[in-house]
């Protein structure tokens, strides 16, 4: 296992240490190949901010101190995928019971249920809701008549193989980190990295957990 990924399976959660990021693509390459992910599709992206841009003077690129210090953090590249929320905005509106946060912690799209309104593609901060193409003419009266497709943390794969998620464990950098709440915020003050979010994201992302980040 990369150092990364430091448990899997319930409970775990999935996080991006935004200054370990070089937005070299490696983790959307490692999703698209192992589930097979159409090309218009992405279950995580990377979304560049203040491309080109030099951080100030003894900062990182990709410091996510120097935006809480009032400086220039420079070109930042966050891996963004669903971060299966505690308090997710997209379970709360959408109108099918399509989506549920699951007691183990993975949120899921029951596809049956899903008829393509998009409700949570507006209410996701992360763009994590995609809606593929599709020509079979299902649910055409609302949204774009598709089934809602968005990362799974690689659920299969941790419940059957103990693996990681794909992403996590092909990231050279270990940019992406996968455990408790307790760990992930251990590992980046070990890195002595900051979050990148700011408190309402935390809150909707780790709920009470928030806290030992101390945010
Ligand atoms: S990241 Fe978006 S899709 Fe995933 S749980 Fe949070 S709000 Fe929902
Ligand atoms: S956790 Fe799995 S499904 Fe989600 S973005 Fe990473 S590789 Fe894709």
């Amino acid at each position: 296992m990369r150092s990364g990924v430091m448990s899997t399976g319930e409970d775990a959660r999935i996080f991006p240490d935004v200054e370990a990021c070089i937005d070299c693509g490696g983790c959307v390459v490692a999703c698209k190949r192992t589930w097979d992910v159409p090309r218009d599709e992405q279950r995580i992206s990377v979304a560049t901010m203040m491309e080109g841009q030099e951080a100030a003077q003894g900062l990182n690129a990709n410091s996510a101190r120097a935006l809480k210090e009032g400086k220039k953090p420079g070109e930042t590249s966050i891996p963004m995928q669903c971060y299966h929320c505690e308090n997710a905005p997209c379970v709360s509106v959408c109108p099918t019971d399509s989506l549920i946060k699951k007691d183990d912690g993975f949120v899921d799209v029951r596809d049956s249920l899903c008829v393509g309104c998009q409700y949570c593609l507006s209410a996701c901060p992360f763009g994590a809701p995609q809606f593929p193409e599709s020509d079979d003419g299902s649910a055409q009266i609302v949204g774009n008549g598709n089934v809602m497709d968005k990362c799974t943390m690689c659920e299969e794969r941790q419940s059957e193989t103990g693996k990681g998620p794909a992403c996590a464990e092909e990231c050279s950098t270990d940019a992406i980190l996968v455990g408790s709440a307790d760990q992930i915020a251990d590992e980046l003050e070990r890195r002595d990295a900051d979050v990148f979010f700011n408190d309402v994201a935390m809150d909707i992302i780790f709920g009470e957990d928030a806290e030992v980040f101390g945010g």
